[in-house]
């Protein structure tokens, strides 16, 4: 499968990036027109399936500014969104300060594709289905769906939305430690919490419009030193998306809960903080009856359809269960 014929822009800064930007597209233009590469480790697998045929790439590798983790003293810390997936799996300030985010990071495909692949990309990262991640003559096939070229979706017939699953592993670990992201584009940048970020739709999955960056990512203080594990279901150990992912990060006092957040991806068009888990944690000894509970609430957050080999239902009890042995985890 080979790349459509694309004109590359190199810019060197951030400021040449958003002028490339400013030049090409509008905000209301379609995000086909002009894609950004970071790693490229999904973006070119899916230029090659021709999901994507932009007129222009954006590569951002030679953006110095936006790669690094940088400590704020008092107030948490700083990733550049092209700070690659491998560097945020060794930092030793992430792993003492921010386990749950080191630990996500170190799940994702290979050791290969973490040196190439950047937390930004893993952010914005297209969301997934059995009908949409195929070549052209396979979706030509099988008939196109909303996503891409059609106007059905094959599952779930009769609607009109686009239900492919959200898949990457950092961006649970994020929302547990309420981190936001900061977007530039050419009307300057903002700042929003990640989980303001997504959609919750399959196909338009993210606010970021094509004429915008995702520039750097924020962990803040008060997130800092809380326990962390991350536990995800895949096909491959070696080398797989998740299937289904959990991430839990928690604050102990006294052997009590003082504070714990639960997201889940993979399941739903979005990475989602379990609804009530924080409550059910705060105060209370984790035990097995209190993980069982908290695991209740993390099914009913996942809506797994049949987009991916795996069924709904063997998805959305592995939450159940990922929830369960997470939580006890982190209690431990
Ligand atoms: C075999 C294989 C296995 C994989 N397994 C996993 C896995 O287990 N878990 C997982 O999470 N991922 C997995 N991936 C997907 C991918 O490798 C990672 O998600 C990676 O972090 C993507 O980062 P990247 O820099 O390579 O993104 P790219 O491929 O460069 O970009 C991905 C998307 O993000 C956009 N983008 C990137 N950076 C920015 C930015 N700064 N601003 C705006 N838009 C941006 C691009 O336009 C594109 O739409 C796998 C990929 C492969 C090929
Ligand atoms: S969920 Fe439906 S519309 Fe979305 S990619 Fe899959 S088949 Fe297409």
């Amino acid at each position: 499968m080979s790349l459509s014929t694309f004109k590359l822009l190199r810019p060197r800064t951030l400021d040449e990036a958003i002028g490339y930007l400013a030049k090409h597209v509008d905000a209301g233009d379609s995000p086909a027109r002009l894609r950004v590469i970071a790693g490229g480790t999904d973006l070119i697998p899916s230029m090659r399936q021709k999901l994507f045929e932009p007129e222009y790439v954006l590569d951002l590798r030679h953006v110095d500014e936006l790669n690094g983790i940088r400590e704020r003293q008092g107030s948490g810390v700083e990733i550049g969104a092209l700070t690659s997936l491998s560097d945020i799996e060794q930092s030793a300030l992430l792993r003492r300060r921010y386990p749950v985010l080191t630990e996500a990071a170190a799940t994702v495909a290979s050791p290969v594709i973490r040196n190439m692949g950047t937390i930004g990309g893993n952010i914005c990262l297209d969301t997934r289905c059995l009908w949409y991640n195929q070549s052209l003559t396979w979706r030509k096939g099988c008939g196109f769906c909303i996503k891409k070229d059609g106007d059905l979706c094959h599952v779930a017939p009769g609607g009109t939305k686009c239900w492919a699953a959200f898949s990457a592993d950092t961006p649970p670990a994020l929302l547990c430690l309420s981190a936001e992201v900061e977007i530039v584009g050419p009307g300057g940048p903002r700042r929003i919490p990640l989980r303001e970020f997504y959609t919750g739709l399959g196909d338009t999955y993210r606010v970021l419009q094509p004429n915008e960056l995702l520039t750097r990512i924020f962990l803040p203080e008060a997130t800092a030193d809380y326990r962390g594990v991350y536990r995800k279901l895949r096909i491959r150990g070696s080398i797989d998306y998740p299937l289904a992912g959990v991430a839990v990060a928690m604050k102990r006092s006294n052997g009590h809960v003082a504070d714990a957040r639960v997201a889940i991806t993979a399941v739903n068009p979005a990475p989602l903080l379990v609804k009530g888990a924080s409550e059910a944690l705060k105060g209370k000894v984790v035990d097995e009856a209190l993980a069982e509970v908290v695991g209740g609430l993390a099914a009913r957050t996942a809506k797994p359809l049949t987009t991916s080999a795996l069924t709904p239902e063997y998805r959305r009890e592995m939450i159940r269960v990922f929830t369960k042995r997470a939580v006890l985890a982190a209690g431990a």
